[in-house]
């Protein structure tokens, strides 16, 4: 069992900070290492009383909160299946996730369990209980008497610990099955590669429905017997004023954009950090630069989903490459393939796949899908487009579904969103392919420019593309936007775009 694991790295004394909320009613409440012990135990009891037992999912929609946390580790004593839903989640969609899921438990916000209730019943599920950010709801209310030490289930590595869904980026979430043993392996090894050391304080301002926040940053937090500055959601203020308390920060590419339009984030702030890590979405080439000269610090970018938890890093020690996500981890094999499975030369684009001890265990009740998705050698096939430099840093070139197929010629689009990228007076652009009646599909354009800088127009790019990237590459239509549509882990939506501009050319 996984926890088994976070309790052989508990400090010795057990009245060590874990954890301090640091927004909100609760600001300057904190938890000990003893407290994660007792309060997991008290919801471990408080769900097995509910008859969630071994195998069971417990499927969760609430807000980030340190109790939340303790749900997901009192799930895992009990040897249940953690599985949090995004809290942006609205009915229709809670619907789909809970038929799919069939938990044994649902734990909703306590203001949503009027509507939410009725909607569990009718999807089967036999149990509703709720949790609020202020440590209330019917779950602590249960447990509060029940006993603070729970046998913790002996699990084997192959058995599940949790189903996240994927973000649903390219198409309808699917549920990553995800074992203890994937989960352990993925700790221990970001742990070391990382270099944490007793002492070590994270900041932590990310969802924790997602791998990013749930895993990354706490599992690694646990196994070092560390402890962690925990707000419920990113504020670039309240970051500057936290930063002088912590020695890490693990964000998305959002949080480094909006810490360097902060006049607060200076270099003698950061002076003291350990380590800046950004992961979840492409961090601009040109954002690591500017951090690096704001603060001395390389942001260190590594590559994940949820599928597979982390996959590569950049190193620790020796040079943090701008623009890639550097080494397979220790242990995970990555190769580059062509369509036809067949490997790619060093520097050659291709389909990303993956093996190793980290790889999940296969999509909850899609069959087909893992199926297709997995090689017979076991490697699996992310969906990633990418290449291998010769040095061995693994580069993301974009999704295999955002391929834009032009005239019967492929186009990456971070190949022209590049060199738009470059223009002066461009934040940042999105490429996109779009059904176009002679091409097949055309390449499009979805750009933000830098505030007052209208000068920069259509024909303009246009103009300056066609001097770098051969015809078809060029976009055939751009559109200027204040900001590109993103989710909250700062991934563009570029489905939403296509949909959105898919009229374009008809
Ligand atoms: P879905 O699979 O439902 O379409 P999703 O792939 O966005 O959604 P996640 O598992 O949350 O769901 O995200 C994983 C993806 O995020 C990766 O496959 C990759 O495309 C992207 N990603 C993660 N880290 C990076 C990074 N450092 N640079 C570029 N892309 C990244
Ligand atoms: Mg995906």
């Amino acid at each position: 069992n996984l926890y088994h694991l976070f309790e052989s790295r508990f400090p010795a004394d057990p009245q060590s900070r874990f954890l301090t909320v640091e927004d909100g009613p609760r600001a300057g409440v904190w938890y000990s290492y003893a407290d994660v012990a007792s309060i997991s135990a008290r919801f471990a009891h408080a769900m097995a009383g509910l008859g969630v037992g071994r195998g069971d999912r417990v499927a969760v929609q609430v807000e980030k909160s340190p109790e939340n946390l303790f749900l997901y580790l009192a799930t895992l004593r009990l040897g249940a299946v953690y599985l949090p839903l995004n809290t942006a989640y609205q009915k229709g969609e809670i619907r789909y996730f809970l038929e799919d899921a069939a938990p044994a438990l649902f734990v909703c916000r306590p203001e949503d369990r009027v509507a939410l209730a009725d909607l569990a019943s009718q999807c089967g599920v036999p149990q509703v209980v709720t949790l609020g950010v202020a440590a209330d709801g019917t779950l602590p209310d249960m447990a509060i008497d029940l006993p603070d030490d729970f046998d913790t289930v002996m699990m084997a590595e192959d058995d599940l610990a949790a189903i996240l869904y994927t973000s649903g980026t390219t198409g309808r979430s699917k549920g990553a099955m995800t074992s203890h043993g994937n989960l352990a392996s993925n700790a221990l090894t970001l742990h070391a590669l990382w270099g944490f050391v007793p002492g070590d304080v994270l900041l932590h301002a990310l969802p924790i429905f997602h791998v990013h926040g749930l895993f990354v940053a706490t599992n690694t937090t646990l196994l070092n017997g560390g402890s962690m500055l925990f707000l419920s959601k990113f504020d670039a203020d309240r970051v500057v004023e936290l930063l002088p308390r912590a020695s890490v920060l693990m964000g998305v590419p959002t949080f480094y954009t909006r810490l360097l339009t902060h006049a607060g984030f200076t270099h003698d702030l950061a002076a003291h950090m350990r380590l800046f890590i950004s992961g979840s979405a492409p961090l601009l080439a040109d954002t690591h630069r500017e951090f690096s000269e704001r603060t001395g610090h390389a942001i260190l970018e590594r590559y994940g989903m949820t599928e597979a938890g982390m996959i590569t890093s950049n190193p620790l020690d020796g040079e943090r490459v701008p623009g890639t996500v550097g080494f397979p981890l220790p242990g995970v094999d990555l190769r580059i393939t062509d369509d036809t499975g067949a490997p790619v030369a060093t520097d050659g684009i291709g389909q990303i796949e993956i093996r190793g001890p980290n790889l999940f265990k296969g999509y909850w009740r899609k069959p087909e899908k893992t199926a297709e998705d997995m090689r017979a050698d076991g490697f699996f096939i992310t969906g990633d487009v990418g290449r291998v430099d010769a040095r061995g840093y693994v580069h993301i070139v974009g999704r295999a579904k955002d391929l834009v197929i032009c005239g019967g010629f492929n186009v990456y689009p971070k190949e022209v969103e590049t060199v738009l990228d470059a223009i002066d007076g461009v934040v940042e652009s999105a490429v996109i392919g779009l059904p176009h009646p002679d091409f097949g599909e055309a390449v499009a354009a979805v750009i933000q420019r830098k505030p007052g800088r209208d000068d920069v127009t259509e024909a303009a790019i246009i103009g300056h593309v066609k001097g770098e990237l051969a015809n078809f590459k060029v976009p055939k239509r751009i559109w200027f936007v204040d900001e590109l549509p993103r989710n909250q882990m700062g991934k563009v939506q570029k489905a939403a775009l296509r949909e959105q501009h898919k009229a374009a050319f008809a």
